[in-house]
């Protein structure tokens, strides 16, 4: 562990990566102070970058080799990238705690940033085609006759992606939003915030070293963008995450706005905290709100868009709360981040103490401090040369009345306990803040889980309740998930990411097609109902998935159903329900003519009309989907199925999965049922 005190001089030149070579920071670069020594610690910026060739560069070299992938092969990469940056870790933990980060701190960055590589690395595998388009939704029945057809198909960009991000989380930032871009086609343009931009260059640097990604797929701005916004167009997109007041200057701008091209934002936001009106002290959910609010406010030092801003508690605990916060603030441990016994370490630098000191001015004029009036006692390190501060709690009798509780932003670790009367005012209070990444609630009780989602979920990018069944693996107020939404309306931005494979959609193109089930199923590589059907000529479940053909069909023979068989399915699955067993009774039911048949005993006829039953490359029946029954099915009548190849996607390096058609039709050809099955069938090499 290397100490404050003790860390060396050296100033890390922060070089930008443009047509695939490094490019080192120009004249003019900025010295960046470290956050706990003040000592500079890196410099940053450039002379002037060839924007224009880097758009060029991204599009035309890193597009193609990008889109020469399928969804499998990115995914693949992405989870070797995962691995190799993993093993390289620790060199990025050392920089990380420059920023005043502790070592948890860190982890979240560091390790939540490959951690979400791997995410989407295994959501492409196990939830993309082995292709390079995306069908969305069901096809849908344009005309009477089925001629024609209407399928959404999302195909990638011929752009490139422009990614600036905020200071806060220089590695998770970068990765989160490189991730899905990278699974989407789209070659990327990453711009760090110059603050902590030496972890982010140290990072991908990793990237760029470890010959992984494809020539032209990312490209590193250490520095302004420069006139980088005047070479974009309609194909290409800038994600932004910062504050507020940057994204409206930045989405305002006049060729963004006059080409359309998407800007995301994520921005601050007033995210806020409820004490259930059921919690009483002495209740799990009592411990629970107490521990998420201190470590919200404190870890990061409060630098997380996430954070808790406002805590909300009924009125008569109001005092009760600020007291044992009070007493919980007091205990946490300030000072060099590299110290194991440090809770919390240093704001980014002291232009954002500053900042924080600015906003908490602006805050106390609606309340009163319960906690961080005195100058905290930082260990291990001068505080005043680092950028530390106390953690501030505030205190606000009339959040009604209030304006600034709602709207000022301290990215520090500061935040305002405020009382509610009910469940309609706390919600109306969570929705003060006009749009937020997060709220919590945190209560025992399911009917105000579900007045809570009635009354807020609207405002809010995510709800997140935790109580005693869910606290020993909830995951935190303040953490993003990969398979989970991050992002809000409003205040917060209005953009989304992640949400597992909804944000590699984002980066994606969604477009109707229209025409004949035979175009249509070509656009899609998909065979669909209408689409031209070929018989086979030996059963499918012999042939390998490399033999089977799309739109090849198996025709079986057709069997009869006996009152027999239904009473013997009944009596063998104990499945004696009325509509099976008693004429009268079924009649009298809407749906039927009289007795008919289980809808399970027409699978399990079907299975064993379309069968193959020798050993062979059909490996396992993993499923089937959207079953409907569509006719009912008497003693007497006969049934038969038609079985064909919809679509095929490679799994493993062994066997891949086969989609297919199942239709049930009776003796006068109507049809009884439908759904999809699928099977994992051996590739060739392995049978
Ligand atoms: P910021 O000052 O708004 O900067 C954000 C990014 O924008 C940085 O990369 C910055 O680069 C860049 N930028 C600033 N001016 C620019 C311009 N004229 N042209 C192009 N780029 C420009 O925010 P920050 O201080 O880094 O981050 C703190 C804020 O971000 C907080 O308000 C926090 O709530 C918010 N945040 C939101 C999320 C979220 O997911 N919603 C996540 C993290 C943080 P330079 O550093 O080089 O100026």
């Amino acid at each position: 562990m290397v100490l404050a005190a003790e860390r060396g001089p050296k100033v890390r030149p922060v070089e930008s990566f443009v047509l695939g070579a490094w490019s080192g920071p120009g004249a003019s670069a900025r010295p960046i102070a470290g956050a706990v020594t003040g000592d500079p610690v890196a410099r940053c910026g450039h002379d002037g970058l060839d924007f224009q060739a880097m758009v060029h560069h991204g599009r035309q070299v890193g597009g193609p080799a990008l889109r020469a992938l399928n969804f499998h092969e990115r995914a693949r990469t992405l989870k070797a990238l995962a691995g190799y940056l993993t093993e390289r870790k620790e060199q990025l933990y050392a920089l990380s705690t420059m920023t005043g980060a502790t070592r948890k701190d860190s982890w979240i960055d560091i390790d939540g940033g490959i951690g979400t590589l791997f995410a989407f690395a295994s959501k492409g595998r196990r939830e993309l085609p082995e292709s390079h388009t995306v069908l969305d939704g069901d096809l849908e029945m344009l005309s009477r006759n089925g001629t024609f057809v209407g399928q959404h198909v999302y195909t990638p960009k011929k752009g490139v992606a422009v990614h600036i991000n905020a200071f806060n989380f220089p590695v998770w930032g970068m990765l989160e939003k490189l991730a899905p871009a990278f699974l989407g086609g789209l070659p990327v343009i990453t711009k760090p915030a110059t603050a902590t931009s030496y972890v982010a260059e140290a990072c991908f640097r990793l990237i760029v070293e470890s010959g992984l990604l494809p020539e032209g797929a990312v490209q590193f701005v250490a520095g302004g963008t420069g006139d980088l916004f005047h070479h974009l167009g309609a194909q290409d997109s800038v994600s932004f995450t910062g504050s507020a007041d940057t994204a409206l200057m930045l989405r305002s701008h006049g060729h963004l706005l006059k080409h359309s091209i998407p800007f995301i934002a994520e921005q601050d936001s007033l995210n806020a905290t409820v004490l259930g009106h059921d919690v009483t002290p002495g209740t799990p959910e009592y411990d629970i709100f107490l521990s998420e609010v201190v470590a919200e406010m404190t870890t990061k030092a409060g630098q997380k868009c996430t954070a808790i801003r406002r805590i909300l508690v009924p009125e008569a605990q109001l005092d009760a709360v600020a007291a044992r916060l009070e007493q919980d603030l007091a205990a946490v441990s300030i000072g060099d981040p590299a110290l194991k016994e440090t809770r919390m370490g240093a704001l980014v630098s002291l232009g954002q103490r500053l900042d924080v000191q600015q906003k908490i001015a602006a805050l106390k004029a609606e309340g009163r401090m319960v906690f961080g009036e005195a100058p905290p006692n930082v260990q291990g390190a001068d505080g005043e040369r680092g950028a530390f501060v106390s953690p501030t709690l505030l205190l606000c009798d009339d959040p009604d009345a209030a304006s600034a509780v709602h709207r000022v932003e301290a990215f520090g670790p500061v935040a305002t306990v405020m009382p509610y009367r009910n469940v309609d005012h706390a919600a109306a209070l969570l929705n003060r803040g006009d749009g937020s990444l997060v709220a919590s609630v945190i209560t025992h009780d399911p009917a105000l889980a579900r007045q809570f989602v009635e009354a807020s979920a609207s405002h809010h990018g995510r709800l997140y309740f935790n109580d005693r069944d869910s606290m020993a693996e909830a995951t935190g107020h303040g953490s993003p998930l990969p398979n989970m939404v991050h992002g809000g309306p409003g205040r917060a931005g209005g953009g989304e990411e992640l949400g597992g494979i909804r944000a590699v959609l984002h980066n994606m193109q969604r477009t109707a097609v229209q025409g004949s089930p035979r175009l249509v199923a070509a656009a899609g590589q998909t065979w669909v109902p209408g689409a031209p059907v070929q018989e086979t000529e030996s059963h499918p479940f012999t042939r390998t998935f490399d033999h089977l053909q799309l739109g090849e069909v198996l025709k079986s023979d057709s069997r009869t159903i006996t009152l027999e068989d239904i009473e013997h399915f009944a009596h063998f699955t104990g499945d004696t329900f009325y509509a099976h067993m008693d004429d009268d009774a079924a009649k009298a039911n809407p749906f039927f003519p009289g007795r008919v048949a289980h809808g399970y005993l027409l699978l399990s006829f079907a299975a064993g009309l379309f069968v193959q039953p020798d050993p062979g490359p059909v490996l396992a029946n993993t499923g089937l989907a959207d079953l409907a029954f569509q006719k009912p099915v008497e003693a007497g009548d006969s049934i038969r199925v038609e079985l064909t190849v919809k679509r095929k996607t490679r799994r493993t390096d062994t066997y891949g999965e086969v989609r297919w058609h199942v239709a049930l039709f009776n003796q006068d050809d109507e049809p009884v049922a439908t759904y999809m099955l699928f099977t994992m069938n051996a590739y060739d090499e392995c049978v």
